[in-house]
């Protein structure tokens, strides 16, 4: 493989969907956060001033989403705002939990922790929560809430969110969506990600996949309300959610967000469908193209930087391994917080059997260059070839489960 540069160059960094790099407008806001001496809840002048800037926050991020400042609960990130969601609008009311089978371990874990009932809702081949089944599933039993993310982790796929908020609204049952992957990637007021299908959804955010930085979140209710907290603390976030804001941080999400939304994803989407072009020429398959297993054709909508690929017959810890070696930072289908690469729950749901062990997500960075993406491009390319020479190639196809 043909490293981008010398071995003492910088890695290519294509991991956004695990962090995003800081961006320009967060930096800033980051450093007059920093600045500030007050804690937002004293009362003297710092204080004030700290509390100014956080409510000002508050504000931009609630507008953001269509709803007001009261509507916004900071926290330390996703997985908090999701783990709130779950315990405050679930598990505190006798809610019984219906996860997405595709939804990130942050869920997941809040409702083994939280020992709710929990039911799995399937999802179809590109990875789409089933919108049909989950009418089924709320036809009868308990109130439930239905937690469902706009934008898959690990494939960039988009769940139809207009049909199961519909659903939700008619059964009665309350919606939370993880929309750590989504926000500002997701163009705001598409189809399935627009203020009227959520109207009624708690949204959970995070400063770090958007640009800014690690520690950051937000759990955005519909309207103001209150909540039964996680950490009851010093009564911070009107009770419900206890801690001293991160401030800096959290200045630092708002600005990203903005600055998010202002990108010119259709470049980045350009790019990503160049690569994808050339690693399916090299017998990779794409995860979340199509709901139609063996179709040619890219039907499913996903985010602009993600991309799932399936290498058959190659682990994706291998592909890993030689990637970064090239100098490639990408991501295996599903890495554990002990960096150990397992095969992916989420490729797993989506019927891939073994090939769920052999995928690997490369995900855009906001700043990513033409040219990086070109370079890895051949790399894979290269890879491909050179592992696939050594085993009987199976047939290769966008979306097609070949079974080796
Ligand atoms: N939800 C999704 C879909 C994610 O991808 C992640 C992080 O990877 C989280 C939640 C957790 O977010 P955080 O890292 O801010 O805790």
């Amino acid at each position: 493989m043909t490293p981008p540069s010398s071995n003492s160059a910088k890695p290519v960094y294509l991991d956004a969907n695990a962090t995003e790099p800081l961006r320009p407008s967060a930096r800033a806001a980051l450093l007059k956060g920093l600045e500030m001496e007050g804690n937002p809840a004293s009362v003297h002048a710092p204080g004030r001033q700290a509390r100014a800037l956080l409510e000002e926050a508050r504000t931009r991020l609630a507008q953001a989403f269509g709803r007001e400042a009261d509507s916004v609960v900071f926290t330390s990130g996703g997985t908090e705002a999701d783990s709130l969601a779950v315990h405050a609008l679930g598990a505190v009311h006798g809610r019984r939990v219906i996860l997405g089978a595709t939804e990130h371990a942050a869920l997941h874990g809040a409702a083994r922790a939280e020992k709710v009932p929990t039911e799995i809702l399937p999802v179809d081949r590109a990875g789409r929560p089933d919108p049909a089944r989950l009418r089924e599933m709320l036809g009868g039993g308990p109130p439930a809430l239905v937690c469902v993310m706009a934008a898959n982790n690990e494939t960039g796929v988009v769940s139809p969110l207009a049909e199961i908020a519909a659903i939700c609204r008619e059964a009665g049952a309350q919606l939370h969506v993880d929309a750590v992957q989504a926000a500002g990637r997701l163009p705001w007021g598409s189809r399935d990600w627009n203020a009227d299908v959520l109207r009624e959804a708690s949204l959970a955010v995070s400063g770090h996949k958007m640009g800014g930085i690690m520690g950051a979140g937000a759990l955005i209710l519909p309207h103001d309300r209150p909540l039964m907290p996680l950490l009851p603390g010093g009564g911070q976030e009107r009770g419900r959610r206890g801690g001293t804001p991160a401030l800096p941080a959290l200045l630092a999400m708002v600005a990203a967000l903005a600055e998010s939304r202002a990108q010119d994803w259709q470049e980045i989407a350009g790019m990503r469908d160049e690569l994808q072009a050339r690693a399916v020429a090299a017998g990779a398959l794409v995860a979340g193209v199509s709901s139609e297993e063996g179709a040619g054709e890219a039907t499913t909508e996903r985010l602009p930087n993600t991309l799932s690929l399936i290498l058959p017959g190659v682990s994706g810890q291998t592909q890993l391994m030689l990637l970064d070696l090239a100098g490639f930072a990408v991501s295996a289908g599903s890495a554990c917080s002990s960096g150990k690469v397992t095969s992916s729950p989420v490729l797993e749901a989506m019927g891939y059997g073994a090939q769920a062990g052999q995928a690997i997500r490369v995900s855009l960075p906001w700043n990513v260059k033409p040219g990086e993406v070109l370079a890895f491009g051949q790399a894979y390319v290269e890879m491909a070839q050179r592992l696939r020479a050594r085993q009987p190639a199976p047939s290769a196809g966008v979306g097609r489960d070949t079974g080796a």
